[in-house]
């Protein structure tokens, strides 16, 4: 003979009293245990003394709205996976909205005749016996936290704000890369350095003035505006606290001050020099190694139109090397499989490769195809295969490609990853080569 299983206790928290009267008497008549509290208070005093199985919940109530008593039921361990069938009117639409991000809740429009109650209480304690309940949530271990990964801001990581060259870009066919032009960050762990300061620099700002008033070191590869046109809006130097410091080359005709501080004359920006309350200083930079706290910075010139350099960091062990605009072997739309340190054509560019040699993560562009390349001679930026090369000549152990052609949109530019690793492969440099997009960080 089968046991007789216990009668279902039902709470009805309902202050309307010819509500609770008449569902209550329906529900025992079916052979339920009934019973009722007024209000949200006596609701929750209720659950704990008399353990309900489901809870029948008005939302609204003297004291506690129902909305509350779910939330606090929800916090709770011992009541997070408590049934509830919600009773309400038609016209407390947002207070359902609120009430699905509480969990999984069955809902009843008010007025409702008892049968349709009585219905759902069947199909829920049926579905229960087969482990489905309305309200059912898988069972989490006890004290389980949620993971969810968070960039940790101490380890020395890179960082970067923009990736496109040239001049900013949006839209859907940018969505995955992103628009903003070139800006990259080297952390240490304690030092941010920033490289370039194109439009990727706004927000390269806005999680400056997250962290508090601080010393930035901001380093610019050249003055080209998709280079610098990010430096008005970048929002700590309004901040008096600051203190950012801008490394630039001497020979970049007018100095580095005027070409950056002219963009924000009256006729460009409505905000001047003398209104800008950080504390800024420009440095030359020289042959001497920029030092800044256990990181050292140093830099080469390359092949662009007027004064243009890289940057070399090293720290802790690793170099990486970011040089955003460089044409390498200007000219050359020959095989890249066939180049040698020895080749006459490359012999010039000794300078630059013995910078790059064995560096472990290379920033550097690939900017156009080998098929657009012909058209673009002596427009300061590389043949993408010739690119290659240059990574096989000096070992770079990682690529990461930035400054992508303001033409190339997210198709294009896949295609244009798979094209860059076939010719890695065919020269016999098969080394891991990324795309860069805007915001993409990675720990070193
Ligand atoms: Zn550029
Ligand atoms: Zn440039």
């Amino acid at each position: 003979m089968a046991t007789p299983t216990p009668p279902k206790k039902i709470l009805l928290a309902e202050d309307v009293r010819a509500i609770s009267l008449r569902v209550s008497h329906a529900l025992e008549t079916h052979g339920y245990l009934v019973k009722v509290a007024e209000d949200g208070e006596e609701c929750l005093e209720q659950i704990e003394e008399f353990k309900p199985d489901l809870l029948v919940l008005d939302l609204i109530m003297p004291k506690m709205n129902g909305l509350e008593v779910l939330r606090h039921l929800r916090a709770q361990q011992a009541t997070q996976h408590l049934p509830v069938i919600v009773t309400t009117a038609k016209d407390y639409s947002t207070e359902l909205q609120h009430i699905q991000q509480t969990g999984p809740v069955d809902v009843l429009i008010k007025p409702f005749d008892p049968e349709l109650l009585l219905g759902k209480l069947e199909q829920y304690f049926q579905e229960v016996a087969t482990t489905r309940g309305v309200t059912h949530r898988p069972q989490q271990p006890a004290g389980m936290e949620q993971y969810a990964p968070v960039l940790d801001t101490k380890r020395p990581h890179v960082r970067l704000w923009g990736t496109r060259g040239s001049i900013p870009v949006c839209g859907a066919r940018y969505a995955q890369h992103g628009g903003n032009t070139t800006c990259f960050e080297y952390n240490s762990g304690k030092e941010r350095l920033i490289f370039d300061a194109g439009s990727g620099l706004r927000e390269a700002g806005l999680s400056f003035l997250a962290g508090g008033p601080c010393h930035v070191h901001l380093f610019v590869s050249h003055t080209h505006w998709d280079h610098i046109q990010g430096f008005p809006f970048f929002s700590p130097i309004y901040v008096p606290g600051f203190e950012i410091t801008v490394y630039g080359e001497r020979g970049f005709g007018k100095n580095i001050e005027s070409l950056l501080c002219g963009q924000m004359d009256r006729d460009y920006f409505p905000i001047q020099r003398e209104d800008l309350r950080a504390k800024i200083n420009f440095v030359f930079l020289d042959d001497e190694p920029v030092k800044i706290g256990d990181v050292t910075v140093t830099r080469e010139f390359t092949q662009h139109p007027g004064a243009t350099v890289g940057f070399k960091v090293q720290h802790a062990g690793r170099s990486v090397v970011f040089m955003p605009d460089n044409e390498f072997l200007q000219g050359y739309t020959g095989s890249p499989a066939v180049l040698t340190r020895d080749t006459d054509l490359v012999v010039p560019y000794e300078p630059i490769l013995k910078f790059l040699d064995g560096v472990d993560l290379l920033v550097h562009e690939a900017q156009y195809l080998p098929t657009d390349y012909p058209k673009r001679i002596g427009w300061g930026h590389s043949n993408l295969a010739t690119a290659c090369a240059m990574t096989k000549l000096t070992g770079v152990k990682r690529w990461i490609v930035v400054h992508h052609d303001p033409d190339h949109d997210d198709p294009a530019l896949h295609s244009k990853l798979n094209l860059t690793r076939q010719i890695l492969r065919e020269i016999g440099h098969p080394i891991e080569v990324v795309h860069g997009y805007d915001g993409m960080s990675e720990y070193l």
